[in-house]
């Protein structure tokens, strides 16, 4: 088994719902042992989109990278996230960002993730649950990741037990 970190964001229609019922299915692929507090954050890269909602989650796997991309992908497809282009709107999104300390550089699949250490909105909810791990490839801890973090991008926390209270959002 190795705690993988993952970073979930939806910006359309009933997004709390989304981010729930995505840690729900995440049972298939693992153990989810931490979950991050709810950040609502403006749209990173195509600016004219609606607000997301985001958080991180540890889950402890037995997968290989390769199986857990594709099993959270069936997850992005069985919660309705259709094909549109990248950084676009979308109802979930998935993205592995840690798996142990392994580096992957794969067709189609690179960890750690290619641009986490620009985004607030990745770091801010990893360095919540996880502030001591070390990035495999700046060998840094993430609460010193966020502290260098140069992105200005507004991020508000909005609920601790989004998982557990009724959706609100
Ligand atoms: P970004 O990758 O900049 O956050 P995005 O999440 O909007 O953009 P997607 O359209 O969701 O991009 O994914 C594009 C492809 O990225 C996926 O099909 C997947 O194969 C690939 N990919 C590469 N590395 C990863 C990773 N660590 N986690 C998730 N997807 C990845
Ligand atoms: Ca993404
Ligand atoms: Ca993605």
């Amino acid at each position: 088994m190795v705690t993988v970190y993952l970073a979930l964001g939806s910006n359309l229609g009933e997004r709390q719902v989304y981010m729930q019922r995505a840690v729900q299915e995440m049972a298939a692929l693992g153990c989810t042992e931490r979950i991050a507090p709810l950040y609502e954050s403006a749209p990173y890269g195509e600016r004219a989109q609606p607000a997301f909602l985001n958080s991180a989650l540890g889950l402890a796997t037995s997968l290989t990278p390769q199986a857990l991309l594709n099993g959270l992908k069936t997850i992005e497809q069985k919660l309705g996230r259709k094909a549109r282009r990248r950084w676009g709107p979308r109802e979930i999104d998935l993205d592995i960002i840690f798996f142990g300390q392994e580096m992957v550089q794969e067709a189609g699949l690179t960890i750690p993730h290619y641009d986490y250490r620009r985004r607030r909105f990745v770091l801010q909810p990893l360095a919540d649950i996880a502030p001591d791990f070390i990035a495999p490839d700046t060998r840094l801890p993430l609460w010193r990741l966020l502290a260098d973090c140069p992105d200005t991008t507004p991020l508000k926390p909005l609920q601790n037990n989004w998982m557990t209270d009724d959706a609100q959002l």
